[in-house]
């Protein structure tokens, strides 16, 4: 099968991969959309994300969606009801242990020995699914309905990310929002903030493209940093600070200007991945209007849940949506997703 394979930067190649045979509870899905994530984007442009680099070929992707063509035995009972060869799935890129301390304690996101599609993280890399099929274990296949397309269902693994963000921030109905960058994931914050009731959401970003999209999504202002610094400040006053505030740039000077704006006994979500090290944050902020800090990574039950979301169109992403391009073109579909002008997020056509 053909495969969109990593060999090192900007080192992008179509190429024949082996197919394996299944272990016992699992299950072969022939991948019909993939969507390119920012996490694909870093490798491709730098050869990893955060702290992991690319050590040996990586078949990239991690957002995808297609129909199970073999199931095996599941002894184990793990796959959901009525899963069979021929249905269509959301594929959930998560597979933890199920068995360490986080696991068990419903926190499966942060499994010391999660396997995650597409990712250098170990060695042997865990290879993805920007590939003709992947083999992933029957619980990481949710099946869709048929009125949802398959791209729509490549989505789940994003909205997925933002709905843990908004699970993370705690109560979000009735209160003021910032959401810093509009790339995929600070756009579907947006679109999750608001579905958990935000009375407004500001968001940001260095690029009008991506601004004009928030607008489209319901953000009730947008603040381009570069051309008008003073804003956000300024948005901050008009409030009295932002209740919630969620950091999707993965830029230090973002996170660490994030205190000065947020009212006493707000709560700033981290979900962009910063550069390696650490950030000098305004410390003594935090401690005197009681901002809470936390992290949000990737997300365990929202997958379902998005999938519902987006399936029932009780969450609207199309905005986001800029294109498909077939797995032959994967280098050009990656230099337009990589293109903040011009694209928000491309999936490639597998099928
Ligand atoms: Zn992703
Ligand atoms: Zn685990």
């Amino acid at each position: 099968m053909l495969a969109a394979r990593l060999h090192g930067a900007h080192d992008l190649r179509v190429e024949e991969v082996a197919d394996r045979a299944l272990a016992s509870g699992e299950a072969r899905v022939r991948v019909a959309m993939g969507g390119i994530c920012g996490s694909d984007l870093s490798y491709y442009n730098k050869g990893g994300v955060g702290d992991f680099s690319v050590r040996e070929p990586l078949t990239l992707g991690h957002e995808v969606s297609g129909t199970v063509a073999e199931l095996a035995a599941d002894p184990l009972g793990l796959a959901e009801p009525g899963l069979a060869v021929g249905s269509r799935v959301a594929i959930n890129p998560s597979r933890p242990c199920l068995h360490c301390q986080a696991c068990r304690a419903g926190r499966s996101n942060l499994c010391r020995s999660m396997r995650f599609l597409g990712s250098a993280a170990l060695m042997p890399h865990v290879q993805g699914a920007f590939s003709e099929s992947v083999v992933v274990r029957a619980d990481q296949c949710v099946p869709v309905p048929d009125s949802m397309t398959l791209t729509l269902a490549a989505c789940a693994e994003p909205l997925a990310v933002a709905l843990h963000a908004v699970r993370r921030a705690g109560e979000l109905a009735g209160r003021h929002v910032l959401v810093a960058g509009c790339g995929p994931i600070g756009l579907l914050c947006l679109a999750a903030a608001l579905f958990a009731g935000a009375a407004s959401v500001h968001v940001t970003d260095l690029f009008e493209a991506p601004l004009r999209i928030a607008r489209q999504m319901g953000a009730l202002r947008t603040i381009d940093v570069r051309a008008d610094p003073a804003a956000l400040e300024q948005a901050a006053a008009d409030r009295g600070g932002f209740d919630a505030a969620f950091e999707a740039t993965g830029a230090s000077a973002s996170l660490v200007g994030m205190p000065a704006l947020m009212r006493p006994g707000g709560r700033i979500v981290q979900l962009g991945m910063l550069p390696k090290g650490g950030v000098p944050l305004p410390a003594n902020l935090l401690m005197a209007r009681e901002i809470d800090l936390v992290g949000s990574f990737r997300f365990h039950e929202e997958f379902a849940i998005a999938v519902a979301a987006l399936a029932s169109g009780r969450i609207d992403i199309a905005p986001i949506l800029s294109g498909t391009m077939p797995l032959r073109r994967a280098d050009e579909a990656f230099r337009l997703a990589g293109d903040r002008q011009r694209a928000i997020k491309v999936h490639l056509d597998l099928a």
